[in-house]
């Protein structure tokens, strides 16, 4: 037993050093990158109306390409930003593309993910507006996306800060709603103007668990706090039926469109013949 411990603590070990070399070598990547711009981009995926068809707007999603040409997911690189501090200098990266980026499509909202980390900065409010004023972007079309785990850590600052944001017309959606905690008090503490139910409840309807009724619930609940209700991860017809029924207000997903580059927008915006596949 004591043998099988101590090769359980080897593993755990190596484990550990793996991790810890796998993340330097990704805050190193990732520090270059933000110092050269090369391999960072902003894509785009729309979210539309009940009908299905029409945009209402965009979420930006960051995206990174190593020099050897690996595509690293966010939901890697993003923690490893946010823990060795280059989240700061990430998010502002991304804030300035896609805020560049999205003033050619004036119809649209745009909707920007932004880390606990980087609510917290002082000042991170009046960089916003000042960069909506530089852009001639009107925040009234912009929306700021936060999780409510992260509202957890300094409720405080941040609620200075999205106050901030508030007063000069910005409107914050809770992202990934129901997978964190006290998610009511965090709706009346933060005045949220929009929730995105998270796509792990969306995958999971028509499989007979209680996916079905929780959507309901999350969508009921916010007609009755008067918010815009967004579905994450729609992938299938029946799905956005059962989404639609519930009374979610907005849609995102793969079966309107993938995250794409802003290119792609334009030629959807264009043909005006977006519809799900
Ligand atoms: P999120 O904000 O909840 O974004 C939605 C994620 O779901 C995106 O993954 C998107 O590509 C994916 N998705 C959209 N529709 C579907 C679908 O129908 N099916 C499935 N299976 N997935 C779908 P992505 O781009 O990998 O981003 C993952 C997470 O990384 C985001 O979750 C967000 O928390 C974070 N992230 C992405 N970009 C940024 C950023 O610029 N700043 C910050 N702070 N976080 C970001
Ligand atoms: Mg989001
Ligand atoms: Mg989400
Ligand atoms: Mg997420």
């Amino acid at each position: 037993a004591k043998a099988a411990g101590r090769n359980r603590a080897r593993v755990f070990t190596a484990t550990m050093d793996e991790e810890r070399r796998h993340k330097r070598s990704i805050e190193r990547g990732l520090r270059e990158a933000l110092h050269t711009g090369d391999g960072l981009d902003v894509h785009f995926q729309p979210f539309v109306d009940r009908s299905g068809v029409r945009v209402i707007g965009v979420e930006a999603l960051v995206r990174w390409r190593t020099a050897d040409g690996t595509q690293v997911p966010p939901s890697d690189f993003v923690p490893v930003a946010e823990e060795c501090g280059l989240i700061a200098d990430l998010g502002w990266w991304v804030f300035e593309r896609a805020l560049g980026t999205c003033v050619r499509w004036p119809d649209l909202v745009l909707a920007v993910n932004c880390s606990a980390v980087q609510l917290r900065q002082d000042g991170f409010a009046d960089r916003i507006v000042r960069l909506m004023e530089r852009t001639g972007f009107d925040p009234a079309r912009l929306e700021i996306e936060i999780t409510e785990t992260a509202l957890l850590d300094a409720p405080e600052m941040q609620v200075r800060e999205l106050d901030g944001l508030r007063a000069a017309g910005v409107r914050i959606s809770l992202d990934d709603f129901g997978t964190g905690y006290s998610s009511l008090s965090h709706l009346h503490q933060f005045k949220i103007d929009r929730i995105k139910i998270d796509k792990s409840f969306v995958r999971k309807i028509g499989d007979g668990t209680d996916s079905d009724a929780i959507v309901r619930a999350v969508a009921g609940l916010g007609k009755s706090l008067r918010l815009a209700v967004t579905a994450e991860g729609v992938e299938t017809a029946t799905q956005f039926r059962v989404l639609v029924d519930a009374g979610c207000t907005e849609f995102q997903g793969y079966l309107f469109s993938r995250p794409v580059p802003a290119e792609d927008i334009d030629a959807m915006l264009n043909a005006r013949a977006f519809a799900p596949a």
